[in-house]
């Protein structure tokens, strides 16, 4: 028997392989395997695996087995991981572990369900004579069974589908068919609508496209991208083809995926996201890398699943920070999609009303396709009317201005609901003056100055930078110098007692702490339960509430002068998403923005409906203040319990950096949350113009602060940081 060398990845804070004999198993690359790790057992997944161990053997221990329920991940899947480990300089172990389902991490041996039943109407006219005319439910199953349909399938059409199924079987009405060995069933395509001259070129471009082609498909809300997304992978399917659909978390809701079904009713959709347990994750996994599943709808974490036979990639809202994980492996799902798209020489579809100024700028720049849509696809739905309401004192802006209340008041006469938003994205402290409107601000930066009320400093979390809260305003020597954005928690109480009688909603993060809380309150909206509700971001997204005519939006002005430099973008892409929420069944809503800034450009971009105008205004100021995606950014970030560790170890980390001509690796300064659960949080920035020139530093620094002292320190790098 010749014994092979085989490079095993392991999840282990180490970055670097570890070499096993293969213990007389056949194993080959992006296998899973269990191995000897000190006293512990783990699982891995193969590299390599050498000819003959030759000198090797017997100086090293063997794998323990090769457990064969994960298929070895293909090679492209392997040469994706690696690229990530590459760019974000993180352990390709870990990389791996984060690209596989999680039952396939640990050493237990995954028992994959029986092949699911099929089933088939054997008359699908006599099928369907048979139900009722007003069992609606009964028919849209019914009408599924003309082609072959899963047990899974069944479930998602409806909750009671599997029994009725069981019901006509009995009667001999449909037949149970073998296994899911059976062939792929032919592609069925629901009604879909004759696309506009706009939404029609864009599905052309992208059928059109040869090898790897990204596009922008910059569209309002309700501009027909989804329509052109399923129009485009109608075509992948008809070639036989799989597509990937990634969707920021929050807006995989089972509408969407309903689209998705009743468009391609026979096809095998499948869903992979972070609320689903391990096990029907593994399933759905499986499902795509064996090729069965056509369509493969789900969120970051699914941009690594193995896929056969991909032909598309399709990222919807390709805006939204969700697609960047914040934790572990930092990657940008939107990121290595693209780069995924290239390496399969596939085409790949980035859709949004308000792109992230890095793709603009791909765009701008001609490296991405720009597909416009310009128009609603629904002749005759309006936009929501934007208006502005001029508050000119910082105290004003907390409470409801009387327009603000007269909208709100007529909304709920007309027996409508209304919604107070208060923008709590980016929030970070500024001092401001209650007369004029003055800011403090950095002298060596364009970013506001952050207040630290405990110390009464204002910092700049850019450069470092600080001062004393100065005790007057150095503009019109105004003594009542406030933090903008405060007592947002009072705004209930107002509003309850502003509109006695009616009845008040909280939702956000606190109000639905609980499991099971937050589907309790977007229910209470939807029965028409409550009239007024309160909320943050989590109502922005997603969410379809179709009493609700009014929208009145507080505290948007902090999006402005954040020391974020992405805030404007963002809060662009909240506002029209919240007015988005209104008015989307009948006549369009009305939208209220309290500012005490309602000459800020902004607005004036945003009453337009002027996205484009923002992001060149935007992508100009980054040009002129070298911010990404003009400059290239890492950023190094490390907490402990005492300060002076910290400091100590970004100034040793920050000595790790070779010299190199175009690198910036600034002094450490305090994180914007500059303590959390008892840890002191510092973070280094490194920057260059140049993405080679900061990966060839991070390669050489890297591995110099892996093999640093780190007592008590936890450390983290993150490549192209979208939290600053
Ligand atoms: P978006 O994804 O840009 O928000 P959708 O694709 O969801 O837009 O389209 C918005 C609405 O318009 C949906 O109800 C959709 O069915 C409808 N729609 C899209 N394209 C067309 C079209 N060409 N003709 C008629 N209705 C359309
Ligand atoms: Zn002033
Ligand atoms: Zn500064």
């Amino acid at each position: 028997m010749t014994e092979k060398w085989v490079q095993v990845a392991l999840d282990v804070p180490l970055s670097r392989s570890f070499a096993y004999g293969s213990g007389g198993l056949p194993v080959q690359p992006g296998e899973r395997v269990l191995v000897p790790f000190g006293a512990r057992r783990l699982s891995g997944i193969v590299l390599s695996v050498d000819a003959d161990a030759g000198d090797y053997a017997g100086k090293t221990r063997a794998i323990l087995a090769a457990p064969g329920d994960m298929p070895a991940l293909p090679e492209d899947v392997l040469r994706l991981c690696r690229f990530v480990a590459d760019y974000y300089h993180h352990p390709l172990g870990a990389v791996l572990a984060a690209a596989i389902p999680v039952v396939f991490r640990g050493t237990g041996i995954f028992v994959p369900p029986q092949p699911e039943a099929r089933f088939q109407a054997a008359d699908p006219v006599a099928l369907l004579a048979g139900i009722g005319p007003r069992a609606h439910a009964q028919q849209k199953v019914a009408q599924l069974l003309a082609a072959p349909v899963s047990e899974s399938a069944l479930r998602a059409a409806h909750a009671s589908a599997l029994r009725w199924v069981r019901d006509w079987q009995a009667a001999g009405l449909v037949q149970q068919l073998a296994g899911i060995e059976a062939p792929a069933p032919a592609l069925q395509l629901g009604t879909q609508p004759e696309l506009n001259a706009e939404q029609g070129r864009a599905v052309a471009a992208i059928a059109a496209a040869e090898g790897f082609e990204p596009f922008l498909l910059y569209g309002i809300t309700g501009s027909g991208k989804t329509e052109v997304y399923l129009q485009a992978i109608a075509r992948q399917l008809e070639a036989g083809r799989q597509v990937l659909v990634l969707v920021p978390e929050i807006n995989l809701t089972p509408q969407l995926e309903g689209r998705f079904r009743a468009r391609f009713p026979a096809s095998d959709i499948v869903s992979l996201h972070s609320g689903m347990t391990d096990r029907q994750r593994a399933i759905n996994w499986l499902a795509a890398a064996s090729g069965r599943a056509a369509i493969v709808l789900g969120t970051r974490l699914a941009v690594f699943t193995p896929m056969p036979c991909l032909g598309l990639l399709v990222i919807d809202e390709e805006h939204d920070p969700s697609y960047k994980q914040q934790e572990g492996v930092r990657y940008s799902a939107r990121d290595v999609a693209v780069y995924r798209a290239r390496q399969r020489g596939i085409p790949v579809v980035l859709g949004s009303a308000t792109p992230s100024i890095e793709s603009w700028q791909n765009a701008m720049a001609r490296r991405y396709t720009l597909l416009p849509l310009h128009q609603r696809a629904v002749k005759g739905a309006g936009l929501p009317s934007i208006r502005l309401l001029p508050v000119k004192k910082i105290r004003a802006s907390e409470g409801l201005h009387p327009l603000a209340q007269e909208a709100i008041e007529r909304a709920l006469a007309a027996g409508q609901q209304a919604l107070v938003f208060i923008n709590r994205r980016g929030y970070a402290p500024v001092l401001a003056c209650t007369e004029c409107g003055w800011m403090a601000s950095c002298k060596h930066c364009a970013a506001r100055l952050v207040l630290h009320l405990n110390e009464r400093r204002l910092r700049c979390h850019h450069c470092g930078f600080e001062e004393a809260i100065t005790p007057s305003c150095p503009d019109c020597g105004n003594h009542d110098l406030q933090p903008i954005g405060h007592g947002t928690q009072r705004l209930e109480d107002i509003v309850a007692r502003q509109f006695a009688g009616a009845r008040v909603l909280r939702i956000d993060r606190d109000s639905t702490r609980r499991k099971g809380e937050l589907d309790a309150a977007l229910k209470q909206v939807h029965d028409g339960d409550a009239d007024i509700l309160i909320g943050t971001q989590m109502l922005a997204k997603g969410h379809d509430f179709p009493r609700l005519s009014c929208v009145v939006v507080l505290n948007a002005d902090t999006g402005l002068y954040s020391m974020d430099f992405r805030a404007e973008e963002r809060l662009f892409a909240l506002l029209t998403q919240v007015a988005g929420r209104a008015g989307r069944h009948g006549q369009g809503g009305e939208v209220l923005i309290q500012t005490m800034f309602e000459d800020h450009p902004f607005y004036t971009q945003l009453l337009d409906g002027d996205y484009a105008r923002l992001a060149n205004r935007l992508l100009a100021e980054r040009q002129q203040l070298r911010l990404p995606p003009v400059s290239q950014w890492a950023m190094l970030r490390a907490e402990a319990p005492q300060l002076e560790r910290v400091q100590a170890f970004l100034s040793a980390a920050r000595a790790c950096f070779p010299v190199l001509r175009g690198l910036t690796v600034h002094e450490p300064v305090a994180a914007s949350m500059t303590r959390r659960a008892g840890h002191e949080r510092m973070q280094l920035l490194i920057a260059s113009d140049s993405r080679t020139v900061l990966h060839q530093a991070l390669d050489t620094a890297v591995p110099l602060i892996d093999a640093l002292p780190v007592s008590q320190i936890r450390w983290s790098l993150d490549v192209d940081p979208l939290e600053v």
